[in-house]
Order: structure tokens, then sequence, then C-alpha cells
């Protein structure tokens, strides 16, 4: 098993400066994969901090190679870089660009792949499948490169996406990491939790699942962590947002428009809610479960005379909900 886990790091290894590779020294690589980094605004520098590849438009070019050089179908076929049908082996990710995720230290781990151009058939984003040393779950994107300055800053940026974490880093903001589009799970946030107690959330404007997602904070605020969230301007996602906007400007942006997560959700709640007063009331109890993940007793009471305000309701009543949550609860 441990013998296994070695050869997927290996085998991962390789892949990585194998689509480094192809993009820096062949002409498809310059032509496509790194023309399109440029054309998103990433230098030289970025470009290799992250170690961004690219993955010829070729049914096994990678795999073909990778054999060559004497790693086994096996370990390819394991961390998913080949595709085995029947005698066949394809490339996973032919014809995409690529972010190797990488763990805490610096090992690779998986890899993200991004289609170039428009194929509405074709998801936009690929990635490596569950394996003995990718567990999608348990890792989070950009965090090699920014756990000292996450430390440092005492905060982390948590947004959603490979190209938000990297403008960031770009613009000089580098206490940033992603969980892929995927909700937050209670690993990820340990791994957070061990750098700062402060999370703030930065969403995309498009957020369809703003609302889905503010479930998911409630685990953060579980692990006792303060929340923040921040939306951007319609059509901006923190990439977008970074490229246009100068680093002061963004800073600006961030301690103006950051807001405390449960103040947020109140505040969201309340004009969701309007003059529906069924809708009103389960919002409260929504409000009020949150609020009951907090292990701090002073903060609850604080964010409870917050809400009794924002919500326009008695803080007895809010109490009260709070204390038949946290009994059944216990
Ligand atoms: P880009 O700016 O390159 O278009 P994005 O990062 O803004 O991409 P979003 O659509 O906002 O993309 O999605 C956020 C993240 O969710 C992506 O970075 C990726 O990790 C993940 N994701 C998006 N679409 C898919 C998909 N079809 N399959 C798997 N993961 C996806
Ligand atoms: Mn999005
Ligand atoms: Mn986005
Ligand atoms: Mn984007």
């Amino acid at each position: 098993q441990a013998d296994t886990r070695e050869s997927l790091y290996l085998v991962s290894e390789y892949a990585s400066k194998y689509f480094q590779n192809v993009m820096h020294k062949t002409d498809p690589g310059k032509a496509i994969g790194l023309s399109y980094f440029k054309e998103r605004g990433f230098t030289e520098e970025t470009i290799k901090k992250f170690d961004l590849g690219y993955s010829l438009d070729e049914w096994q070019a990678f795999t073909d190679e990778a054999l060559k050089k004497g790693y086994q179908l096996d370990f390819l076929e394991k961390t998913g870089l080949t595709i085995v049908k029947e005698d066949k082996r394809f490339d996973r990710f032919k014809g995409r660009v690529m972010f190797p995720i990488q763990s805490m230290s610096g090992r690779v781990l998986g890899f993200g792949g991004r289609i170039l151009g428009i194929d509405k058939k074709a998801a936009k984003y690929l990635n490596s499948p569950e394996s003995d040393i990718y567990h999608k779950s348990k890792v989070l994107y950009g965090i090699f490169q920014a756990k000292q300055s996450i430390a440092k800053e005492d905060n982390c940026y948590l947004v959603e996406g490979y190209t938000d974490v990297i403008q960031f880093h770009q613009r000089g903001i580098t206490n940033v990491v992603s969980s892929s589009g995927t909700a937050l799970s209670p690993e990820q946030i340990r791994l957070i939790n061990r750098l700062t107690k402060n999370i703030t959330v930065l969403f995309d404007s498009d957020a369809a699942g703003l609302r889905a997602s503010l479930r998911g904070i409630d685990l953060i605020l579980e692990q006792g962590m303060n929340v923040k969230v921040c939306t951007f301007p319609a059509g901006d996602d923190p990439d977008s947002f970074a490229k246009k906007n100068t680093l002061e400007e963004i800073s600006t942006y961030l301690e103006d428009k950051a807001q405390d997560f449960i103040q947020f959700k109140a505040s969201l709640l309340v004009a969701d809610a309007k003059n529906d007063p069924i809708k009103k009331a389960e919002t409260i109890r929504d409000i009020v479960n949150s609020i009951a993940k907090i292990p701090d007793r002073i903060k609850t009471e604080i964010y409870i005379r917050e809400c009794s305000r924002i919500m326009d309701i008695s803080e007895e009543v809010l109490f009260s909900t709070l204390a038949q949550i946290t009994k059944k609860e216990t």
C-alpha cells in the first residue's frame, strides 16, 4: 500500500513535469497552452509558480511517453492519467491546460484540466478521479503556495476556482485557496484551521448556489472559526475582478465589502422573507441554527443580539429558540 502510494506520487510528479515541458518546449504547447494562459493575463513567473502545463490534443501522447520512460501502466491508470479500455489507452486530459493539485508539502496529488475553446459537450474542467493519493475532499488548491502567508496574515481567502487563486497571487494577495468547485468539507476546514482561525469566503457573483453554499459555512463555524463573506459585482468572480483592478483597489474592496457571515446571512434571509410570516419563521430558525454551531458562548450571545436587531425579533424568542436547538443536539 505504501509502495503503491509512492509509485502514484512518482507518476504524478513525472506527469506534472511532462505537461510543463510540453507547454514550454513544444510548438503546439506554446501556441495553444502557453498563449491561453498569457491571454488570461498570467505572467511567466505566475505560470511557473503554479507549475501550469498543457496536455497535447492527441489520444495517447502522454501515456506513450510515460510508458517509454518506464512508468507502469497500472500506476498510470490508478492516478487516472490514463484511461484503459480493453486494449486501448487514452490520455484523460487530452487537449487541456493543466493545473497540478499539490499537498500542503508540495507533492503532486492530482490535476485539474481546463478545456480550450468551446465544446459544449465536454465539461469545462475535468479533475483526476479519487485515488490512493488524491481525495478531493481533503485537499485545497493553492495551500502549498499559500500556507506561510495565511499564517502571517492570520486570514485565509477561500475562492471557488483555480484561476481565482492564481490571479490573486499575481496581484500580490497570496493567502488564498480554493475548494475547486466542491462544497467545503470538514477536512479542508481543518487544513486551514491549523494556520488561522479566520476565513473570508469570496463568492462568484454568478453564485447560483449562494444560498446553498451558506449551509456549508456552518461547518466552519462548528470548528470555532470566524467567518466573513464577500460577493463581487455582477458578472465578476475573484479572477476577473482582480484582473481589472490594482492591488490597492482589490484590498480596499475586500476591506469595505467583507461582512461578518452571520450578519450577512441574517440580512439576506430577511430580504428573502420580506412580509411572509411563515417564511420569516423559517429563516429565524435557520439563522439560529447557524449561531448554535458556534462553540464560543460569548460570541453566541453577541450574535443573538445582532440578529434580533437585523431581523426585528425579540432577543427572548431567539434565545429560547437557541435553547431548543442546543437541547435537541445534545
Ligand atoms: P474559468 O474562469 O476558467 O472559466 P472558473 O474557475 O471561474 O473558470 P467556475 O465555473 O466559476 O469556473 O467554477 C469554479 C470551479 O469549479 C472551477 O475552478 C473548477 O474547479 C470547478 N468546476 C467548474 N466546472 C466544472 C466541471 N464541469 N467539472 C468539474 N469541476 C468544475
Ligand atoms: Mn462560479
Ligand atoms: Mn468562477
Ligand atoms: Mn472565472
